[in-house]
C-alpha cells in the first residue's frame, strides 16, 4: 500500500489530510445516510485506530481524526468492508454530494441523489472544493450550504437547475437532472472555471440551455432537535462527538441509521428523541443555550489543529454549559447585551477564526496556551483583555 497523500485540502478517506493530531480521513456518506451497521464500525474503528473523535462537517460528512500512517491502511480495510468507499481517488473527490438528509423513499431527491452517483464517472475533474446540492424536496433545505449547482424546487412547483451566485434557475424536465448536472459541470470546466475555482467566483455568462428565471421556492423552515416521523434530531457540540457516545446513542435509541446534516445536527432514523445517551444530552445543551440566546462556536483547537496555540474544546464546554444554565454574560464589564437575537460566543484556536469568520458578540483568540477577549470582533482583533487563562476567562464571563 503507497503512502497516504498528504493534502491541505478536501480531504478523503483514500486520500486523508495531515492535522496536529495525524491524519483525518473524512467520510462521504451517500444519500446523506450511514447505516447502523457502517456507523457502529465507523465508531469501533475510530476508537480502536484512531483518536476516537469523529467529526461533522459542514459538508455534511464525517470525519475520523488522529490516524496514525500505520493504521490508515488498516481503517481501509474496515471501511472498505462497510462499502464506505469509492473505487478510487478520482470518484472519492467527484462524490462532492449535498442531499437534504429528510428526503423519503422514492421521493425526488432520492432518485436524482441515486442516479447521479451511479453517473459520477461523467462528471470532468472539478476544483476541490466545486460540489452539487440535491435539494428537490416540497422547499429547498439547504440554500444556505455552500454548493455550486443545484436542483431545488422552484416557485412553479417544478425543479429547476440553480448556479450558485445566480438569483434564479432554469426549469428542468422530470428526468432531465442528472444530464443538465453534468452538462454544467463541463460548461464551468471548458469556459475556465478551473481558474476561478468556484462557480460564485465564475463571470462567464451560463450557456443559453442554463439560464433561467425561475426563482427558488421559499426555503423551508429549518430542521431542529426534536421528534420527526424519520426519527429524532440531535445536535453535535461544535460538530463534534467521542466515538463511544455515538456508539452509545445508535444502541441506546435504537436507531437503525443516522442521516447527516451540514447543520451540525445528525438524525437517528427510528430514534425517540428523549432516549438516554450522552450525545442526547449534550444536545440538550445546545438546544438550552440557545433558548437562552447563545450559539458557541469553536474550532477544532489544540492538539488537533497545527496552527494552534490553545485548546479550544474544553474552554467551549465549560462556556456552552454556563449559556445552558443561563449564567453566561455577554457585553465589556459583564453587562448583559443588548438588543435581540442570537448572541454568538466563538473559541478560536488561532486569529484564522475557521469555526465562525464573522464578527461575534464574545471571541476568545488562543495565543500561546491563554485566551485573548475581545467584543463584537473577529478572532485576532485588538482584545480588551490579554493573555487570560481558563480560569479568568470563566471567572469573567460567568454570572455565578
Ligand atoms: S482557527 Fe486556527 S486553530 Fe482553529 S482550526 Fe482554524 S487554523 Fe486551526
Amino acid at each position: 500500500m503507497t503512502p497516504p497523500r498528504v493534502r491541505g485540502w478536501c480531504p478523503g478517506a483514500l486520500r486523508p489530510m495531515m492535522s496536529g493530531d495525524g491524519l483525518v480521513m473524512r467520510l462521504r456518506p451517500r444519500l446523506a445516510r450511514f447505516t447502523r451497521a457502517q456507523v457502529l464500525g465507523i465508531c469501533e474503528a475510530a476508537a480502536r485506530h484512531a483518536a476516537g473523535l469523529i467529526d461533522l462537517t459542514s459538508r455534511a460528512n464525517l470525519q475520523v481524526r488522529g490516524v496514525g500512517e500505520a493504521d490508515w491502511p488498516k481503517l481501509l480495510e474496515l471501511f472498505g468492508g462497510l462499502d464506505l468507499l469509492d473505487a478510487d481517488v478520482r470518484l472519492e473527490s467527484r462524490r462532492n454530494l449535498l442531499v437534504a438528509p429528510d428526503w423519503i423513499s422514492g421521493d425526488d431527491t432520492e432518485r436524482i441523489a441515486t442516479g447521479l452517483l451511479a453517473r459520477l464517472g461523467e462528471l470532468p475533474e472539478l476544483p476541490a472544493k466545486v460540489g452539487f446540492a440535491i435539494d428537490a424536496g416540497p422547499a429547498p433545505r439547504l440554500q444556505g450550504d455552500s454548493a455550486d449547482f443545484r436542483i431545488e424546487r422552484g416557485v412553479d412547483g417544478g425543479l429547476i437547475l440553480r448556479a450558485d451566485g445566480r438569483a434564479a434557475g432554469v426549469v428542468l424536465e422530470p428526468g432531465e437532472e442528472i444530464g443538465a448536472l453534468i452538462a454544467i459541470a463541463r460548461w464551468f470546466i471548458d469556459s475556465g472555471g478551473k481558474a476561478a475555482g468556484r462557480m460564485a467566483r465564475h463571470a462567464a455568462p451560463l450557456p443559453d440551455w442554463a439560464r433561467g428565471a425561475t426563482l427558488p421556492a421559499r426555503a423551508a423552515e429549518p430542521l431542529r432537535c426534536g421528534g420527526y416521523a424519520l426519527g429524532a434530531i440531535h445536535a453535535l457540540p461544535f460538530g463534534q462527538v467521542s466515538a463511544d457516545e455515538l456508539a452509545e446513542a445508535m444502541l441506546r435509541s435504537g436507531a437503525h441509521a443516522m442521516r447527516i446534516t451540514p447543520w451540525r445536527q445528525v438524525l437517528l432514523e427510528g430514534a425517540e428523541p428523549q432516549h438516554a445517551s450522552r450525545l442526547a444530552s449534550g444536545s440538550l445543551d445546545v438546544e438550552k443555550a440557545a433558548a437562552a440566546g447563545w450559539r458557541v462556536e469553536a474550532c477544532a483547537g489544540a492538539p488537533f489543529c497545527p496552527q494552534a496555540s490553545a485548546e479550544t474544546r474544553p474552554l467551549a464546554f465549560h462556556l456552552l454549559d454556563l449559556a445552558a444554565r443561563g449564567r453566561l454574560q455577554a457585553g465589556q464589564g459583564g453587562a448583559p447585551a443588548g438588543g435581540s437575537g442570537v448572541c454568538t460566543l466563538h473559541v478560536s484556536g488561532c486569529a484564522k477564526g475557521c469555526a465562525h469568520p464573522d464578527a461575534a458578540t464574545v471571541c476568545l483568540t488562543g495565543r500561546d496556551g491563554v485566551f485573548d477577549l475581545a467584543y463584537d470582533a473577529r478572532p485576532g482583533e485588538t482584545p480588551c483583555a490579554a493573555g487570560l487563562a481558563v480560569d479568568a476567562v470563566l471567572a469573567r464571563l460567568g454570572a455565578d
